[in-house]
């Protein structure tokens, strides 16, 4: 008989931006939050907090709402990517330019140490570092302020607190902290 060998799940920490300014943009980011949690294959989710953040586009359009949702992820980071695209449509994102307002945004932004360099996916996001809308987030889910950054190169320790003062040199990287809201009743 032939021996069945369980194999073990992998599970990788992964981190995911949220964003909105279209629309009932709290009711959609906790709708989306709500999709991913029921997700077969998705655990252990934690949010950061919410914020209000200015767009960064030259098109006119109405503030951002933004978080960051750590989430423990049994699945490889294309099919996670596809997922959230789906959760995406289902909410109502439609495809437009990038500097347009949008429905809803789930960016993976972090994928445990993985580095990917496809035509859809590149993994870290290759914009984080530059957002403050979404290294603030990231600072309420890491606490210890560091996060490991991975290259093709090798890996590289982000003092999350050194880079949040970099890139607020920039005045339109203000983000405001927005409390009692349902994103914060209903993890
Ligand atoms: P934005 O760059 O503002 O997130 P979109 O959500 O419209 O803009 O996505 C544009 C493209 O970004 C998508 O077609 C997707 O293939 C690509 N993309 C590249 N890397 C990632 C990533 N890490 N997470 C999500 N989308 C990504
Ligand atoms: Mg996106």
């Amino acid at each position: 008989m032939k021996k069945m060998i369980a194999r073990k799940p992998t599970f990788t920490q992964a981190y995911i931006g949220f964003g909105s300014n279209l629309g009932n943009s709290i009711e959609t980011l906790v709708q989306a939050r709500k999709h991913l949690e029921e997700t077969k294959g998705v655990s252990s989710l934690r949010s950061s907090g919410l914020y209000k953040t200015k767009p960064i586009s030259s098109y006119p359009q109405d503030d951002y709402y933004n978080a960051v949702v750590e989430c423990s992820v049994e699945m490889n980071a294309l099919d996670f990517y596809k997922h959230l695209q789906r959760i995406e449509k289902l909410l109502g994102k439609v495809d437009k330019p990038k500097e347009m307002p949008r429905v809803l945004d789930l960016d993976i932004l972090l994928f445990g140490e993985q580095v990917h360099e496809s035509k859809e996916l590149t993994i870290p996001h290759p914009r984080m570092l530059n957002r403050a809308f979404v290294l603030v987030p990231l600072l309420d889910l890491i606490p210890t302020g560091t996060v490991a950054f991975p290259t093709r190169e090798g890996e590289s320790m982000i003092q999350l607190r050194d880079q949040i003062k970099e890139v607020q040199k920039d005045s339109n990287q203000q983000v405001e902290r927005v409390t009692g809201s349902i994103w914060d009743r209903q993890v």
